[in-house]
């Protein structure tokens, strides 16, 4: 593995592959300017002040080749997003001229960049923190506006100042305990015991106030798993047309990430929804229609959320009644769409059976159709307060750290319960200290951090 002080320069496409019509060829490091130059023709870049565009072409210093018509922005250190020299080079003759750019680039001294390299420099030297590193690549990934949001205060450091907010807490703590150690005096181990005790519950307050955010947070970056059920002919390819057809809701996915094509994302009022098994949903128009319990109970299995159609304009018939035991134990919506026919299920009715917000829609006449999208906001945001400045989290690195130093806050409360000598508690009270600066990275072997970095898209 890569050290954490190889400083040479790199290059990558920072672009998605394939997507829109320009594409960035991006080189940090040191020699940055100087390999731009030996392929640019207009101005001459090692004289360009920083932040500063130009307009040229990139020509094949070997056999003069002109290969793109090029904007190049050069940015000096150190006030560049890696705290390096950076150019970037707009090109727009597409995917294959962008690796050309890049394949001559690396034949004139870059090396090709791992992925995550350019935030992991970033991070390196000292531009961020692991959180806001993490959230970059979160913005990478973002499927919605709320999503990116989210992800965007991060980088600004709202999770690192939390944080540090609380391991200043137990700092605090732990140089009044040295200072008790040093002077001891009558009651002084009492004093300290109970300051450790009320700034360990205070500091787990908070670390549960985090974690509280962590499913919605991991939700948003991954998209609620959302399963569309209800037997044949009650409208559930026409709602996934609605929820896919949409123009607001559509989220086209970003390039590269996309890993089954059985799923589709769309956005529901800021709600990320990740629609399961819609081929199976929309495969099924062209045939007699069955229900595959099979297809829908693997639906059902991996949904975070269940939207239960019905005919409204019928009685519930068995299948209905063993659809909605199925899928009891859900985060569940019932929809009783086809109101315009006339409703034989009444939603009062069918809140009484099923204990769950019930929409009665016309999915035809597009009725209701508002109100279904609220409902699935306000289940996914119950009791979360829907502001900008909302700090989440959003991985499994950071729920798994912070469960850790919880852990070692309550081992630290229960041996003072058992008197246990101070010094011993204090072990975990420093442990809690520790656990948390590996969130933001204060405190992270360099394994970790090389590891992290490696999941970042390339070019980022
Ligand atoms: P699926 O089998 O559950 O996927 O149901 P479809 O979405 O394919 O709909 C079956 C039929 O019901 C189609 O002809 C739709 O146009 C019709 N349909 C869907 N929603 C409504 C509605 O709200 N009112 C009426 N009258 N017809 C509807
Ligand atoms: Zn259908």
């Amino acid at each position: 593995a890569q050290t954490l002080t190889e400083f040479d320069t790199i290059a990558a496409i920072s672009t998605p592959i394939g997507e829109g019509g320009i594409s960035i060829v991006r080189l940090s490091g040191e020699d940055a300017v100087k390999i731009a130059n030996r392929v640019f023709k207009g101005k001459d870049l090692t004289k360009a002040p920083s932040h500063t565009i130009h307009y040229g072409h990139i020509v094949d210093p070997e056999n003069k080749q002109i290969i793109d018509e090029v904007m190049v922005s050069v940015m000096l250190a150190p006030k560049t997003f890696t705290r390096e020299d950076i150019v970037e080079i707009n090109c727009h003759g597409g995917i294959v001229v962008t690796n050309r750019i890049l394949q001559l680039l690396l034949r004139n001294g870059a090396r090709m960049a791992e992925p995550g390299e350019f935030t992991k420099r970033a991070f390196v030297n000292g531009r961020i923190d692991l959180t806001q590193a993490e959230s970059v690549m979160d913005i990478v990934r973002a499927k919605t506006d709320r999503a990116r949001q989210v992800a965007e205060n991060q980088l600004e450091g709202g999770l690192l100042a939390k944080i540090q907010a609380m391991r200043q807490e137990i700092l605090d703590t732990l140089a009044n305990v040295e200072v008790n150690i040093d002077y001891p005096e009558y009651d002084a181990d009492k004093v300290t015991s109970e300051q450790m005790t009320r700034v360990s519950q205070s500091v787990i307050g908070k670390i549960d106030g985090l974690l509280k955010t962590a499913a919605e947070g991991t939700a948003l970056r991954n998209g609620l798993a959302t399963a569309i059920i209800g037997q044949p002919n009650v409208g559930k390819s026409s709602l996934l047309n609605y929820l896919t057809k949409s123009d607001t809701a559509i989220v086209t996915d970003i390039a590269g990430t996309t890993r089954d094509t059985l799923e589709e994302y769309v956005s529901v009022e800021g709600v990320p929804l990740k629609l399961i098994d819609t081929a199976g949903i929309r495969h099924t128009e062209n045939k007699v229609e069955k229900i595959g319990v099979e297809r829908s109970r693997k639906a059902l299995d991996q949904a975070d959320l269940v939207l239960l159609l019905f005919d409204s304009s019928k009685e519930l018939d068995p299948e209905d009644r063993e659809l909605i035991a199925a899928t009891a134990n859900k985060k569940r919506i019932v929809i009783l769409n086809k109101t315009d026919l006339g409703q034989k299920v009444s939603a009062a009715e069918m809140k009484e059976l099923t204990n769950s917000e019930v929409i009665p829609t016309s999915i035809l006449q597009r009725k209701n159709l508002n109100q279904l999208k609220e409902a699935i906001k306000d289940l996914f945001f119950n009791g979360i307060e829907n502001s900008n400045d909302q700090v989440m989290v959003t991985n499994q690195r950071q729920v798994g750290l912070l469960e850790k130093a919880k852990k070692q806050l309550q081992d630290v409360i229960a041996a003072l319960e058992t008197e246990v000598p101070i010094d011993i508690a204090q072990i975990d009270f420093n442990g809690a200290w520790d656990t948390l600066g590996e969130i933001t990275g204060e405190s992270s072997p360099d394994e970790l951090v090389n590891q992290l970095f490696s999941q970042f898209c390339l070019g980022k």
